[in-house]
């Protein structure tokens, strides 16, 4: 299964889960919806920031 990456609404949290996920494990809100290509975009340049 691919990694999606899920955005929440309550928080902003941006995060990535394999498989289905309605949970936000931030803030723990089923808030949780599919990230935009825009947020997407985001957590991929923050990934690559952080990683190196
Ligand atoms: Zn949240």
């Amino acid at each position: 299964m691919a990694a999606k990456i899920y955005v929440c609404d309550n928080c902003g949290f941006l995060f990535t889960r394999t498989g289905e996920c309605d949970q936000c494990p931030d803030c723990g809100k089923k808030m949780v919806r599919d990230a935009s290509p825009e947020e997407k975009e985001e957590f991929a340049k923050r990934q690559k920031e952080y990683n190196c």
